[in-house]
């Protein structure tokens, strides 16, 4: 094998572990996202969940104001029907009494169910509220691994690109210069066999004298398709 294809399979080895790793990396910002927005998500349900109980104790002690209120107003009509020689007067005020206790029974039905309804309320609400907490606990461990894992790829990141540039430099720079551009357009890779006359790149057939070429190992041979650099496979 040329030993440039040799230096290039190193050098292209690095460029790939590189590129997966600059994705990886580019990637944990939106890993990062999701486990916040995971949280956020299981936070509101156990918000909302304590916002209906809120809102039902709010209700209740509205309706216990309401009740009092009858109550005193009860008092008063009482007071005021022993107050008057009226006969008419003192129906009148019997009427309102009738009236002001069908009101508080319907407050107080109303009271009843809303108590029931807190009762049922209070289980979603526990296990809203737990498993915000188990949530919290697992995205708190797996941010932690997120930040631990990109620190770990900073250093990778640094110590195979400085390997990369000593490969590169021990390159002729064309060499260089057209693995690169290769590598840069096609994505995936810049070098690539020649198996049974197949490109490894491409895989078109490719002809008989860039196999021929390929054996005579003077020159790097690039594929007539793909303009990919060929080597034998072995
Ligand atoms: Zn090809």
């Amino acid at each position: 094998m040329l030993q440039e294809i040799e230096k290039l399979l190193v050098l292209q080895d690095r460029d790939q572990q590189l590129k997966k790793l600059h994705h990886e990396q580019t990637a944990l910002p939106t890993e990062k996202k999701k486990l916040a927005d995971k949280l956020a998500a299981a936070r509101a349900t156990a918000d909302a969940a304590r916002q209906r109980l809120r809102d039902n104790e709010v209700e209740r002690r509205k309706l216990e104001l309401e009740v009092e209120a009858k109550q005193g107003a009860i008092a008063r009509f009482r007071q005021q029907q022993q107050g008057t020689r009226k006969n008419e007067e003192y129906q009148a005020l019997s009427h309102e009494i009738t009236h002001a206790e069908s009101q508080i029974r319907a407050l107080e039905d109303r009271e009843l169910e809303l108590m029931e309804a807190a009762e049922q309320l209070q289980a979603p609400l526990q296990s809203a509220e737990a498993e915000a907490k188990r949530v919290e606990s697992v995205t708190r461990e797996q941010t932690a691994k997120l930040e631990a894992g990109a620190t770990g790829l900073s250093d990778r990141i640094a110590t195979l690109e400085a390997d990369r540039a000593a490969q590169a430099a021990a390159l002729p720079e064309e060499v260089h210069d057209l693995y690169q551009r290769l590598f840069k357009q096609k994505g995936d890779a810049a070098v690539v066999p020649l198996e049974a006359e197949i490109c490894g790149g491409c895989h078109m057939r490719t002809p008989a004298q860039t196999v021929i070429l390929l054996r005579a190992e003077r020159q790097l041979v690039q594929c007539p398709n793909c303009a990919r650099i060929l080597y034998r496979a072995l």
